[in-house]
Parts: structure tokens; sequence; C-alpha cells
């Protein structure tokens, strides 16, 4: 399913934005996500990291259990966005999270720190746009659980 380019603007817009509200103090990197709904609601994450290291939680995860405990559990498309120039991609736990509720074919935008809009439909380094299927291949889901004999 293809995202309308008005939208997909709008989502990497807000996971640039999302960035703001980062809570990174050891870090110091900030990272913001934006979800979109398959109801076209945009939920945005940031990471929030915690004096006990091990307690932070990425933006990605952040925005993904914002929706899920608003009722939201269906996606169509995820935009990352950091302060580097280079697009970063979403961190090994972050993969999974994301293949529990969202299909292997959904889009992920990643956007360097300067994208633009004018930039939509740029590739690297601007923007990076993968599917859940192509950054996790191979992956285990909930529909393996029902796959028990
Ligand atoms: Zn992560």
């Amino acid at each position: 399913m293809s995202i309308p380019v008005d939208i997909k603007i709008k989502l990497i817009q807000a996971a640039l934005d999302a960035r703001d509200a980062a809570y990174c103090p050891y870090s110091k990197f900030r990272v913001g996500a934006a979800l979109l709904s398959a109801d076209g609601q945009i939920i945005k994450g940031c990471n929030v990291e915690n004096a006990s290291y091990g307690g932070a939680i990425c933006a990605e995860r952040t925005a993904m259990v914002k929706a899920v405990s608003d009722g939201i559990k269906s996606f169509t498309a995820l935009a990352v966005a950091t302060d580097v120039e280079a697009p970063i991609s979403p961190c090994g736990i972050c993969r999974q999270f994301i293949r529990e509720f969202c299909k292997p074919s959904m889009p992920i935008y990643m956007a360097s720190a300067k994208w633009t809009p004018k930039d939509v439909n740029a590739t690297e380094p601007l923007l990076l746009e993968q599917t859940v299927g192509q950054i996790l291949p191979h992956s285990f889901g909930p529909e393996d659980l029902e796959k028990v004999a």
C-alpha cells in the first residue's frame, strides 16, 4: 500500500518534531518517531532514558505503546528521525516490537536531520525507505505461535 505524498510529508515532519520531546540526558541522542494508524492518525514518540540505563525506551516503542494503550493496533507507516545527517534505523528490540503490530510490507521512512518536505521522494542520504520485512527478515511473529501442531 502506497502512502499519499502529503501524508508521508506530515509523518516524517512529525518524527522530526517528536525529537523535541526526547529525554536523553545520558546519550544526548535525540530520536523521534511517528506512526501512521490505519485510520489516519499520527502518533508521535520520543526516546525516554533513565538513570537506570536499562529502563530506557526508544522513540519507536514509545509511539507504539502510546498507540496500543489508546486502542490503536493497526498501522500503515512509520517514520524515524534523529539529529544525525544519515538515516538511522530502528534498533533490534524495536524491530521486533514493530513486527508484532505491523505487516512485513509496511514502509518505514528513516529521515536525515537535514530532510525537508521537498525531499519527500529523495533517497539516501536524505531519506531511506525500507519495509518491516527488509529490516527484520525471516522474523518471528504472532502467527508463528499458531503453528504448534
Ligand atoms: Zn529501539
